[in-house]
């Protein structure tokens, strides 16, 4: 069983350590939880700054980002970036600063007292913080369908980069009309035969750059105005049903890969006690990306903000970091 030993630090914060195996110090001045381009960019700079600063990511760090094959829209790559090769080149940075990047899901955000500042329980131990950014992203919405569960990573995926290649010579679909979706759909014409473009409106609310390539891909086909209703299968997916929405008619489709781009649920269990959200359980952040608890900043796809992208992550996480140093320097 672990036991800690509570010990007033230098700079007049908790010091947490671990009785059990002697003298380690887990105290830091910032703990990022979240290693996507929000995450990382507020670690840079944190480390840059000489903060004592640790990032916990289950996944040690990537994101969404991470999983994307390719990112044209990033600044300074004119002929696109691979998306794990972005966020590699920025778990470097940030290590080159000092930074820890460690392989912890943080279970919770606890707000000892204003003086105290915070204890981040990583499950089988518990860190303690002066700030925290919070840089969680989001997680993919599942269709609440019949069969769905049984066939999660048995068929259904939400990463056409993690998975796309097990579906070589396959017919695949794709659910969604957003700029994900069709981003996706054109990536998995590189492995499947046929793509199936499954999207409830007629019409996508995607880039139009991103929509001509979809429309001029012959691998593609389009299924508007139309849904999911169940999927099938025995031990792996084996198809679909899909009702079309104007003529009220199901049809069963045979497919061996089903990826879901529906949209993203915030991931903010861990603070949800410190934090405000909105309607969709975004956090909502003032411009700094404070939150309504003193030294917790919030960063990234997690916070309600317009445009959910690697560019406005990187900004956030910039910004939070800024934000923090601030707070701790006023704290001295
Ligand atoms: C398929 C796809 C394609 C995309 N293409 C583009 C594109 O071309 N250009 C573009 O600009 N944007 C693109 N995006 C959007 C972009 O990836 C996101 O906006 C961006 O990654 C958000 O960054 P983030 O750091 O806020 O969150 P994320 O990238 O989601 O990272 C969050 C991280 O937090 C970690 N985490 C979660 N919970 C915890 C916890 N409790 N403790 C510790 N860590 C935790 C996760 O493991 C994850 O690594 C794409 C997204 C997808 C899904």
């Amino acid at each position: 069983m672990l036991a800690f030993e509570v010990k007033l630090g230098t700079r007049g914060y908790l010091s947490l350590r671990n009785t059990d195996n002697g003298v380690r110090d887990l105290d830091y001045d910032i703990i990022v939880a979240g290693g996507g381009p929000a995450g990382m960019t507020a670690a840079i700079y944190s480390g840059r700054a000489g903060w004592k600063t640790v990032l916990f990511d289950p996944m040690g760090g990537g994101g969404q980002a991470g999983t994307t094959d390719m990112v044209y829209n990033y600044p300074g790559f004119p002929d696109g970036v691979s998306g794990p090769e972005l966020m590699e080149l920025m778990a470097n940075q940030a290590r080159a600063f000092g930074v820890k990047i460690e392989y912890e899901e943080v279970q919770k955000v606890v707000h000892s007292d204003a003086d105290a500042g915070f204890k981040v329980d990583v499950g089988h131990e518990v860190h303690g913080a002066r700030a925290v950014i919070y840089a969680s992203g989001t997680l993919p919405r599942k269709l609440g369908v019949p069969g769905e569960e049984k066939y999660l990573a048995k068929g259904i995926s939400f990463c056409a980069t993690c998975d796309g290649a097990l579906f070589r010579d396959k017919v695949v679909a794709v659910v969604g009309g957003g700029d994900s979706a069709l981003t996706e759909a054109v990536f998995l014409t590189k492995f499947a035969k046929e793509v199936l473009l499954i999207h409830r409106r007629d019409e996508f609310r995607a880039g139009l750059a991103t929509v001509k390539r979809v429309e001029t891909n012959p691998k593609i086909k389009m299924l508007l105005s139309s849904v999911v209703e169940s999927v099938r299968g025995e031990e792996v997916l084996t198809g679909v049903s899909v009702r079309d929405l104007k003529t009220g008619e199901t049809r069963d489709l045979d497919v061996q890969g089903l990826f879901l781009y529906v949209g993203w649920s915030p991931n903010v269990e861990p603070v949800r006690h410190l934090v405000e959200t909105d309607e969709y359980g975004y956090v909502i952040t003032n411009e700094d990306m404070s939150t309504k608890t003193p030294g917790l900043f919030v960063a990234g796809d997690v916070r309600r903000k317009p445009l959910r992208q690697i560019t406005t992550a990187v900004g956030d996480g910039a910004t939070a970091a800024w934000s923090a140093e601030k707070y701790l320097l006023e704290r001295g």
